[in-house]
């Protein structure tokens, strides 16, 4: 496949997840063999997206074998070896575009906006992935906002911030933006509607 820029990654993601919303997907029938002479990879994005089940991520962008190099975390949260895998996959393929992509009714989001409001206790290993979160979290609760969009809204910032700690804590990653070689975009998946929409 010929070298897409970030604006042609981003169409191409869009125009997969619209046919997945209108039940007409491509990807949706594997067979190993019919996969079995895909021996390099060349993935054509990056996608950290959240671990939830109902956030399949080749599915909702109708993709394939070898097209996204995926990394999935319960939140969607920039920790070391996420930033690590991003770093490798810079490294490796002619990547343009880094997607974070967040979905509506978050686990990890709720769990850290109840640790927040209610002081509920967590183990410590789920503690990793709630503080990463709270930041977030945090100046959004003084508002009092209604619960939906408390949620709807922690979601949103979240995904900003891993789009910018991507963009500002790995040499790597910054080097690629400037030379133009690279963006990363934030976007906002809805188990509803199946729609993804970018927010940058
Ligand atoms: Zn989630």
């Amino acid at each position: 496949m010929a070298h897409l820029n970030s604006e042609q990654v981003k169409k191409r993601l869009a125009d997969g997840n619209q046919r997945f919303v209108d039940g007409i997907a491509l990807h949706h029938k594997f067979h190993p063999h019919r996969h079995k002479d895909i021996q390099d990879q060349a993935p054509f994005a990056i996608v950290l997206g959240c671990s939830d089940s109902r956030v399949p991520i080749e599915t909702i962008f109708d993709q394939s074998f070898g097209d996204l190099f995926i990394i999935r975390i319960a939140g969607n949260i920039v920790a070391p070896s996420q930033m690590g895998s991003v770093e490798f996959a810079i490294s490796k393929f002619k990547v343009s575009l880094i997607v974070v992509l967040g979905h509506s009714n978050c686990g990890a989001i709720s769990a850290t906006i109840d640790e927040c409001i209610s002081k509920t206790h967590l183990s410590g290993s789920l503690h990793s992935i709630t503080n990463r979160i709270k930041p977030s979290i945090l100046p959004l609760i003084s508002l009092n906002l209604p619960n939906h969009k408390l949620m709807n809204k922690a979601v949103e910032v979240n995904i900003i911030n891993s789009v910018k700690q991507l963009q500002d804590q790995s040499p790597i990653i910054k080097e690629a933006i400037e030379n133009n070689k690279l963006k990363v975009v934030g976007a906002n998946y809805s188990l509803k509607s199946g729609v993804v929409q970018f927010l940058t």
